[in-house]
C-alpha cells in the first residue's frame, strides 16, 4: 500500500461527512462552510509516543484519546467541534496497527459528529498532531481571561484518577475493577462538550484540566490578572486515590489528564447555575473563589490559608513551571 492508498483506505473511506464539508480528504486543502454569525475555534495538540501515550497501548485508544483531548479544548471555549485534521508520523506501514488506530479515530470523531477533513502522513518516530476546528456563535467563546474578583470556581467532575493510572497500571496486584476504572480514565477521557451552553450562559472564564487543577486554574488567574483561593476540603478527589493509598490532593491538584472543566461564575449567577445543573442532574463542585491578590492560595480544614504552588505537567523544566 502506498501513502495515497493508505490515506484512502484508513482515513478517507470511513469518514462521516458533514453537510458543511465542501471538500474533505483528497485535495490540496479542505474547504468547509462556516455558518454565518459564527466564529471558528482552532486548536492543535501533538501526541508523542512514550511521552503522551505508551507505544504498547492498543492503537485504538491512542487515536481515541488523541481525538478526545483535542475536542476538550473546543469544549473549554464553549464551542461545538466540527472538523479535524490529522498529521500522522509512523515508523513503518503496519496494517493491523492502522486498522485499530483508524477505528478508534473514527469512533471518537463519530461520537461528536466531527469530520476528518485532511492531514499529512509521513514516516518517522510515532507521533501525531491533530487540529480541531470548532464553531461558536460570534462573541460567545468563553476565554481564560474573563474571571472577575468574587467569582466562584467550579469543576465538572472528580479529579486525579487519570494521573494515578500512569503509575498504578503497572502494579500487578491491582484488582480487575480498579484496573478497568483507571484505564477508562487514562485512555477514554470524555470531553465536556455538553457543557458548552452552560458555560456560555454562566461562565466568565473556563479551561479544561489537562495539566492539573492548580496549573490550569493558574492559567485563568494569569490571563485574568487575578489570583484564587481554593477550599481544599471541597476539591473532588476521585475516591480511588484514597483507596489505593496515595495523597488524593497531590493527584487532584497537579496530576492532569482529567479533561474536566474548571470555570468561574459571578456570585449573582450562582443560584441560577445550581438550579440549571440540578435540572440536568449534572454534578458540579464549587471549590474556591477568585481574588484580586495574584497567585494561588489554599484554605485548609483548620481555616488556615497557605500559598499554593501552581504545579502540573510541563514538558520543559521541572514540575513547578
Ligand atoms: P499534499 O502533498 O498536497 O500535501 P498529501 O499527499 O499530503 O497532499 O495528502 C493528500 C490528501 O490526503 C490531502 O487532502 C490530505 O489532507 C489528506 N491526508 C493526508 N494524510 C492524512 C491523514 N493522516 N488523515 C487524513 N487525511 C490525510
Ligand atoms: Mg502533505
Amino acid at each position: 500500500m502506498n501513502e495515497f492508498e493508505l490515506i484512502d483506505y484508513f482515513f478517507k473511506s470511513n469518514t462521516a461527512l458533514r453537510q458543511d464539508v465542501i471538500i474533505g480528504i483528497g485535495d490540496d486543502a479542505a474547504c468547509v462552510e462556516v455558518p454565518s454569525g459564527h466564529q471558528l475555534l482552532i486548536s492543535c495538540d501533538t501526541l508523542v509516543a512514550d511521552v503522551h501515550f505508551l507505544s504498547t497501548w492498543d492503537p485504538y485508544f491512542i487515536a481515541y484519546k488523541a481525538v478526545m483531548v483535542n475536542i476538550s479544548d473546543i469544549a473549554a471555549m464553549a464551542g461545538t467541534p466540527a472538523w479535524m485534521s490529522l498529521a500522522l508520523t509512523l515508523p513503518a506501514f503496519d496494517k493491523v496497527w492502522l486498522e485499530r488506530f483508524s477505528q478508534g479515530l473514527h469512533d471518537a470523531l463519530g461520537q461528536f459528529n466531527v469530520s476528518l477533513i485532511g492531514g499529512d502522513t509521513t514516516r518517522g518516530p510515532l507521533s501525531m498532531t491533530l487540529t480541531i476546528h470548532g464553531l461558536v456563535a460570534k462573541g460567545q467563546a468563553v476565554m481564560r481571561s474573563g474571571a472577575r474578583v468574587g467569582d466562584s470556581i467550579f469543576v465538572t467532575g472528580e479529579l486525579g484518577a487519570a494521573a494515578l493510572a500512569v503509575t498504578a497500571l503497572a502494579n500487578a496486584s491491582l484488582d480487575v475493577a480498579d484496573k478497568q476504572l483507571l484505564e477508562d480514565k487514562l485512555m477514554r477521557p470524555q470531553p465536556r462538550v455538553d457543557w458548552a451552553p452552560c458555560l456560555r450562559e454562566f461562565a466568565t472564564a473556563a479551561i479544561d484540566i489537562s495539566d492539573g487543577l492548580s496549573a490550569d486554574l493558574n492559567h485563568i488567574c494569569v490571563a485574568s490578572k487575578l489570583g484564587a483561593c481554593l477550599n481544599l476540603e471541597k476539591i473532588p478527589c476521585h475516591p480511588i486515590l484514597e483507596r489505593l493509598g496515595v495523597n488524593p490532593l497531590d493527584y487532584a491538584l497537579s496530576g492532569g489528564d482529567d479533561y474536566e472543566l474548571c470555570f468561574t461564575v459571578p456570585f449573582e449567577k450562582k443560584t441560577e447555575l445550581i438550579r440549571y445543573l440540578e435540572a440536568k442532574q449534572w454534578p458540579v463542585y464549587e471549590i474556591g473563589t477568585i481574588e484580586a491578590r495574584h497567585g494561588l492560595r489554599a484554605k485548609h480544614a483548620s481555616g488556615e490559608v497557605t500559598s499554593l504552588p501552581a504545579r502540573g505537567y510541563c514538558h520543559f523544566g521541572a514540575r513547578g513551571c
